[in-house]
């Protein structure tokens, strides 16, 4: 009968007894009640409102800040509190650097809580140096170019990142974002139903007045689903846009970089309408040479004749002699739609880039050591089968950062956990865990994986999506988290996720994981009297945002060159290059680097329904994600466990005040203090005491009382 009414449970460690039945009704309750937020001993568990709670003001912002954890409801600015004060050394987290890990699936709430998170941060070091306000504008600027509306959300993030803040002496003191893997093929297709990346939608609200020769936004070719209500939405747009506008002056875009932007935006919708037409000797040409070509061209600073060439054939050296092959329809509009990918992913990799120069100080040593909060956002888990879509290599790439991402929960949570138990004599009767390893093995193995076979069918001349799909089902047939294809014919095959079964086609995944331009492209654009194209494609920004040049140009001295570029027949470099999934692979290896670096706090975004509605919770939906995600077993080492785990050393020096000045550090005196301070539940191990966060928190108030 000790148990309190349900919905009043702050941290779900705390209940006598727990079963799915019994957390999903606490869940239920609370959400109900517009609680959003619950604890699971240090992680917090939010589920996605879909509507404006109100708990977001300046008020909450004050009541969150040099809190104790159980005083106050639960609450996101309370994780930002938690890392802060870790930070400053207080509380009872592990001092120095600090990470928090947002995970859910795609619409579950990570961005949001991400924002939440670096709002709070700021307040908590009073956010009034220019710096702290360039960062706060940072996430609605790269969301501008990398989020877009999906079936499953309407703001979705369609790449990854990691933002580093830097603090000395309580105050940011620069900022760093790491981007992961662009879907660059949203900017020319998009599934039935979705859009393309925002910014193409505040291009023309924005610029109403034909700027960038613009036309009515549902006549151009990368808007596969038209530009739908554009009309009803222009005024919502509109602001979204001077918003946009706000934010890169407030972080430091100039207004030429900004009209730049602008126009290489405006030049890839343009270079999407380019059509060609077949000749008379099979050769094809573009269809109107003083049409889009023209403007596209004019906007990237390149003439058109160059681009028309480029995109219809490609020109060889062989043994001193140029050879021009013609392309075929196909193989020229598949050169265009790669040519507008790779424009609009350089910019969006100069605009990072462009940040990361403006977000540290001028007069800042590059090497000066500063503690850091990393806060960790990535693209939720996707399956768009679900809604009649299909999953391509993104979602697998997607999938498999998600996977990485529980993979450290797990670790983190269960296994050096029970491990420290173990080495240090707790008594102590272990938690099972759902490990994920073996699937991860499957993806990342070498010369066996899913992304390492990827990369032998990519070099190999004659692979298609078929062979490669053959040789997974020839690798991983008996594998439990592989599933084949029941239709031997078809490139298609099924892992099961952590989160669920995912089915997966394989048409143009070679292609995708090359991400190679068809000869001839690059050295185009390099060639462009547009600064900004001229700075993305040719070199890379230095720290203070001034370009400096890659090496030699290959470009011809200068002179205006050929409209036919040669280049050499056995395109080498291209094979050198590190393809999409092996730098995915490479970027997922530093960031796990960086985070065991860190102390994490996670917090896990649960979605409510699949309708993106509002006080609608559907339980068997909830219940999967808490059930995937391992929550019954996080509760439980969290009711059983002990989350903090000092050394006697560090135990010791903190605490001794309580009892005697002189303590040094043993088992004995450790246990001195703890029954001194009349703590009950604790562990004292073999070098290493065992807490509680009630404990710290407790210990803490009696240390005030000193
Ligand atoms: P993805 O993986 O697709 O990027 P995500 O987990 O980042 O998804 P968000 O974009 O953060 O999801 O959230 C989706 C939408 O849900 C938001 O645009 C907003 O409308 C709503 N939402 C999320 N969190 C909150 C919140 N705390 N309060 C009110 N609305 C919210
Ligand atoms: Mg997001």
């Amino acid at each position: 009968m000790d148990r309190p009414p349900l919905g009043d449970v702050q941290d779900l460690a705390t209940l006598a007894k727990l079963d799915e039945t019994i957390l999903l009704d606490e869940i239920k309750e609370r959400y109900q009640q517009n609680k959003i937020y619950t604890y699971v001993g240090d992680i917090l568990i939010a589920v996605n409102p879909f509507k404006d709670l109100g708990i977001y003001t300046k008020e909450f912002s004050t009541r969150y800040q040099h809190i104790k954890q159980s005083t106050h409801p639960p609450h996101i600015f309370a994780v930002a509190d938690a890392a802060y004060q870790a930070l400053m050394g207080n509380g009872g987290r592990p001092p120095g650097n600090q990470c928090v890990l947002i995970s859910g699936e795609s619409g579950a709430g990570k961005t949001e809580s991400t924002k939440l998170i670096i709002k709070q941060l700021v307040e908590l070091c009073q956010g009034k140096t220019q710096l702290e306000q360039q960062i706060l504008q940072v996430n609605p600027l790269l969301e501008a170019f990398g989020n877009a509306q999906t079936n499953l959300n309407d703001n979705s993030s369609r790449f990854g990142k990691y933002i580093q803040l830097k603090f000395n002496d309580g105050h940011v003191a620069g900022a760093k974002i790491s981007e992961y893997l662009l879907e660059k093929s949203r900017v020319v297709r998009q599934n039935p139903g979705e859009e393309s990346f925002h910014i193409f939608y505040y291009l023309f609200a924005g610029h109403t007045d034909g700027t960038f020769g613009l036309g009515d936004p549902d006549t151009y070719r990368y808007f596969s689903n038209g530009a739908r209500d554009f009309k009803k939405r222009l005024n919502s747009l509109q602001k979204q846009y001077d918003d946009l506008v706000n934010a890169m002056d407030l972080v430091g875009f100039t207004d030429e970089e900004q009209m730049d932007m602008f126009a290489v935006i405006a030049s890839v919708l343009h270079l999407g309408n380019v059509s060609f037409k077949v000749n008379e000797d099979d050769s094809v040409s573009v269809t109107d040479s003083n049409g889009p070509v023209k403007t596209a061209a004019k906007l990237l600073g390149i003439d058109a004749a160059e681009i028309e060439a480029c995109l219809t054939c490609m020109v060889t050296v062989t043994k001193g002699e140029y050879v021009k092959r013609n392309y075929n329809k196909g193989q020229a509009e598949d050169a265009r739609d790669a040519m507008a990918k790779a424009v609009y992913g350089r910019l969006f990799g100069w605009i990072v880039n462009k940040v990361n120069c403006l977000l540290v100080p001028e007069n800042q040593d590059p090497d000066a050591k500063f503690n850091e909060i990393g806060i960790l956002d990535i693209f939720g888990f996707e399956d768009f089968v679900k809604d009649g879509g299909k999953n391509s290599f993104e979602q697998a790439c997607i999938n498999l950062a998600n996977e990485q991402l529980q993979f450290f929960f797990n670790q983190h949570i269960f296994k050096m956990e029970q491990e420290e138990y173990q080495r240090e004599g707790v008594d102590w009767k272990e938690i099972k865990f759902v490990d994920n390893k073996p699937l991860l093995d499957m993806f990342l193995g070498k010369p066996i994986g899913i992304l390492s076979l990827l990369d032998e069918e990519s070099l190999f001349p004659k692979g298609t999506d078929q062979s490669y799909v053959d040789k997974l089902t020839k690798a991983f047939t008996g594998n439990q988290y592989f599933v084949k294809s029941q239709q031997t014919n078809q490139a298609i095959f099924s892992i099961n996720h952590y989160a669920g079964k995912v089915t997966y086609a394989a048409e143009k995944w070679l292609e995708k994981n090359r991400d190679t331009l068809p000869p001839g492209i690059t050295e185009v654009l390099q060639s462009s009297e547009n600064r900004l194209v001229k700075t993305i494609f040719r070199g890379q920004l230095t720290r203070t945002g001034s370009l400096a040049l890659q090496g030699r140009m290959s470009t011809s001295k200068g002179t205006k060159r050929r409209n036919l570029m040669p280049v050499s027949s056995g395109n080498d470099a291209a094979k050198r290059k590190l393809t999409v999934g092996g730098q995915f692979k490479n970027s997922l290896a530093i960031l796990m680097e960086r985070m065991t670096a860190s102390t994490p706090i996670f917090v896990r975004c649960l979605k409510p329904n699949h309708k993106k509605q509002p006080g609608v919770l559907d339980t068997k939906y909830v219940l999967a994600q808490l059930l995937y995600t391992g929550m019954l077993e996080t509760i439980e080492i969290r009711r059983k466990g002990f989350a903090v785990r000092p050394t006697f050393g560090e135990f010791v020096e903190k605490y001794k005040v309580l009892v005697d000045l002189k303590l040094t550090p043993s088992a004995q005196n450790c246990s001195k203090i703890l029954t001194t301070a009349r703590l009950q539940g604790w562990y004292v191990g073999y070098t290493k005491v065992f807490l509680k966060y009630r404990h710290v928190e407790q210990l803490t108030e009696l240390l005030e009382k000193v």
